[in-house]
This record gives structure tokens, C-alpha cells and sequence, in this order.
């Protein structure tokens, strides 16, 4: 129905705000375009109704491409509710309702009808109709700027932060009054946000940009499943990762917390002995308060058994860790990219709290992240 073909738009000057685009969508869907501040959402959205035009490539709505209608006309047929514009103090709530409707030449008995009718799938009464913005509560003008997007029927609406400056109450139930709505009604939206809640709860597919550029497009479930890269996760938040995959956790949940460990001021030979006694080749060094100090291992005291007797004496200090809050697919990341054996994994303060080694991810997370192909492309 809303379809992206190789979409670019420069601005004059120079600034390239979208990239290439290439998007589909169907009738119905619930579209969010998501991304930081200056990314091009607004551009992009401009660009549906050609209150901007793109520089490059065609946008076609049920296969009609834009630039071959009036643009008059075309507007007049997609919604479009942009960021705050609060409700005409002046003008009753039926007027209000109205606007487009009354750009659009409808008759009197008809804007009526449908302004009551709209009210009613938001459960107020009519006689609200004739009353003025200042009589109704915070809440229910903003569910009237709701269906004032609604009102002359398009099927296709634009809207663009709409619930940006509401407070998180009124926000939460707004939105899902409106997922209501829209399901209700069979309406395709094109919805822009900076909010990732917002655009998880909202969508049917999630447009992630950055840049100009299609970073991701998915359900809200692909994406939380499969972010495609790590800008994507950030964007995600830790949190809502764990949430979605409670397969995937953090490294506290999978370490063993029983590192083999040694102080600085020990000799070689009880760090041997102590090697053979737990069966590992390398030795974490900590401090009074278990703060990682470094590591020794097997080849670097064979080296220099001759010239050293203490563990002091020949240590590395430079050792990655992780921390314990860290994704585990993360830490298979670095693991596998560095050719580590292991990684110490500490708390906050730095202290030691356990160890992940390459062996034991491989037989906890591999197969429930990725499968084999991927494993090729990560060793
Ligand atoms: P978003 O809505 O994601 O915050 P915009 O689409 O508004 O992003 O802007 C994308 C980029 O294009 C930004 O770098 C912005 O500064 C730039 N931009 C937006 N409008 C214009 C314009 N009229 N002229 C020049 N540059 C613009
Ligand atoms: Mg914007």
C-alpha cells in the first residue's frame, strides 16, 4: 500500500537527509519510524504527502506514484497530525473535530454524525460535542486531538510525535486507546517517535534509521530478537533485550563463580601446584579487597622459573574483562573475536566475581543463539 523506492532527499545546501530508502508496506499496518534526533523521520514522513519532495527515487501509495497526483488532492487524502498542536481553545469540540472534515466540503449533518460517532469509540457522551477545550479534562482534548486525525476518515495518516509533550499517564492510555482505534478501523499510520516503548507497543513494523539510512525493519519481536547490530541493541536497551530472549542472559546468569585465584606476594611453585590441583593452565591474580589484579599462566612460568620465585614476579596486568551485566552474546562476541580462552568477569567496583571461558560458552549459549552458520562467520 505505502511503498519506498530508492528514496533519497538532499536538502539545498547539501545536507543529506535520507539515504536511499527502500521500504513496503502493507494496507493496515501500523508503521513506526524510530531513530535519534536529526536521523530523518520527519523528512521521510514529509515526503508521503510531498510537503517535501525527494530528490530521488518514487513513492507510491496503492501503487499510484505520488509525484503523478495533484498534490492538493493528495493531501486532502492522507491524515496528517503533527507534533503538539493542541486543540482551538475558541472553537466547540465538534468544531474542533471537524477541521478537516469542513476543508474538505462535508456537509453540516454529516461532520456531526461523524464527530459523535467518534466520540463514542473513545466512550464520551455527545453532549460533549458542544461543549469548549477549557471544560474538558487534560486527558480527554488529547484523545480529541486524537480523533481529530481520524476524523475525515483517510486511510492512510501521518502522524509525527503526536504524544510527545503528554505526561507518561495520560500517554500510556492514550496509546493504547489509540492501537485500539486503529486496529478498529483498518487505518494504515505512519507514526514517527523517538520513544522505543512507544514504538514497541504501537507497531506492526518498526523502521529503525540513522543517519539518512534504514538501519532495520521488522516487527517489534524480529528486532527484539535479532537486532541486526550493536547501534540497534543500544537503541533496544539492555533491559527490553533480556525481557525479549530470556534464553539469552547476562554473563552473571552462565559464569562459574569460582575462578581459581592467587595474591601477588605467592611463589611460582605453589602457583604450579595450585594449577595441577584445579586443572588449568592459568592463574586470576587478586588483592585483599578481590580486585582483579591480572594473570599468570603455565608458559610464563616455565619462562622465567629461573631468574623469579614469585608471582609478582612475572604477572601480566593486561587482562580484558567483562562485566557481570553484560549480554552473553556480547561476551561470545569478544571471546571468539580475540582468541581468548576466557574472560574474568567483574562487578562494578572492579572485583572479581567470576570467569566465562570459551568452553563453557560453547556448550551454554551456542546453539540457543545462533546455530551453525553463524559460527563460521564469528570465528
Ligand atoms: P528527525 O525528524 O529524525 O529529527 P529530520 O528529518 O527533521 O530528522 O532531519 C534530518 C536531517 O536533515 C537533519 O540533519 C536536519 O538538520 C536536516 N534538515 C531538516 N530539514 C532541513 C531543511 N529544510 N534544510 C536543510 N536541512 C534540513
Ligand atoms: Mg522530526
Amino acid at each position: 500500500m505505502l511503498k519506498f523506492d530508492h528514496v533519497s532527499k538532499t536538502y539545498k545546501g547539501g545536507k543529506k537527509a535520507v539515504s536511499d530508502l527502500c521500504l513496503d508496506f502493507k494496507k493496515g499496518e501500523f508503521i513506526v519510524f524510530i531513530g535519534p534526533s536529526g536521523c530523518g523521520k520527519t523528512t521521510t514522513m514529509k515526503m508521503i504527502n510531498r510537503l517535501i519532495e525527494p530528490s530521488e527515487g518514487s513513492i507510491y501509495i496503492d501503487g499510484e506514484n505520488i509525484m503523478d497526483k495533484d498534490p492538493v488532492q493528495l493531501r486532502r487524502e492522507i491524515g496528517y497530525v503533527i507534533q503538539q498542536i493542541g486543540l482551538f481553545p475558541h472553537m466547540t469540540i465538534q468544531e474542533n473535530i471537524s477541521l478537516v472534515p469542513k476543508l474538505l466540503k462535508w456537509p453540516e449533518e454529516k461532520r456531526r454524525s461523524r464527530a459523535r460517532e467518534l466520540l463514542e469509540l473513545v466512550d464520551m457522551t455527545p453532549d460533549y460535542l458542544d461543549r469548549f477545550p477549557h471544560e474538558l479534562s487534560g486527558g480527554q482534548q488529547q484523545r480529541i486531538g486524537v480523533l481529530r486525525a481520524l476524523a475525515a476518515d483517510q486511510p492512510l495518516i501521518l502522524m509525527d510525535e503526536p504524544f510527545g509533550a503528554l505526561d507518561p499517564i495520560t500517554r500510556d492510555s492514550l496509546q493504547e486507546e489509540f492501537k485500539k482505534l486503529q486496529k478498529k478501523l483498518g487505518k494504515t499510520i505512519v507514526f514517527v517517535t523517538h520513544d522505543m516503548d512507544e514504538a514497541l507497543k504501537l507497531a506492526d513494523k518498526i523502521v529503525i534509521m540513522r543517519n539518512g539510512q534504514l538501519v532495520q525493519c521488522g516487527t517489534p519481536d524480529e528486532i527484539l530478537l535479532n537486532p541486526v547490530n550493536e547501534f540497534v541493541e543500544e537503541f533496544i536497551g539492555k533491559e527490553r533485550l533480556v525481557q525479549a530472549r530470556p534464553n539469552i542472559q547476562t554473563v552473571k546468569q552462565i559464569m562459574n563463580p569460582n575462578p581459581i585465584t592467587i595474591s601477588r606476594d605467592r611463589s611460582l611453585s605453589e602457583a604450579i601446584q595450585l594449577m595441577k590441583y584445579h586443572r588449568v593452565d592459568s592463574l586470576l591474580i587478586i588483592n585483599e579487597k578481590r580486585e582483579l589484579r591480572g594473570y599468570i599462566d603455565v608458559e610464563m612460568i616455565d619462562q622465567n622459573r629461573r631468574k623469579a620465585s614469585f608471582v609478582s614476579d612475572v604477572f601480566e596486568t593486561n587482562l580484558l574483562t567483562v562485566n557481570q551485566d553484560t549480554l552473553v552474546r556480547d561476551t561470545v562476541r569478544k571471546i571468539l573475536k580475540k582468541g581468548m580462552k576466557y574472560v574474568p568477569v567483574v562487578d562494578n567496583q572492579k572485583r572479581l566475581v567470576g570467569i566465562v571461558t570459551r568452553a563453557s560458552l560453547v556448550d551454554i549459549v551456542y546453539d540457543s543463539i545462533w546455530g551453525e552458520d553463524d559460527l563460521s562467520q564469528s570465528v
